[in-house]
């Protein structure tokens, strides 16, 4: 841990964190979040942004999007037809299809 502590603040010296740059991680925020990734990708993808501090908000920015959407999704103010319209539109998200 100490040693992460010190990556955390020398910006990982040479290697990059989970050894993949900050673009592919940034890549795949998306499929790690809906657990689409194989478990050794996953596991350096979560490497990288457990010890990346410039991706690091990005994924929690991105996590706490989709709670937030999926609660005020559950808030009896929310039409019904709305809140099936972008249900649908997440799930189709959810399964890699287009548009
Ligand atoms: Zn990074």
């Amino acid at each position: 841990m100490i040693l992460d502590a010190l990556k955390r603040l020398f910006g990982g010296g040479m290697e990059p964190p989970g050894g993949i740059s900050c673009e592919e991680a940034m890549a795949r925020i998306q499929e790690f979040i809906d657990g689409e990734l194989d478990p050794a990708e996953a596991g350096n993808v979560e490497e990288h942004f457990d010890v990346c501090t410039r991706c690091y908000p990005h994924l929690k920015l991105e996590e706490g999007f989709r709670k937030r959407v999926r609660e005020a999704l559950r808030q009896p103010t929310v039409p019904e037809d709305l809140r099936e319209g972008v249900l649908e539109i997440l799930e189709r998200e959810e399964k890699g299809e287009p548009g």
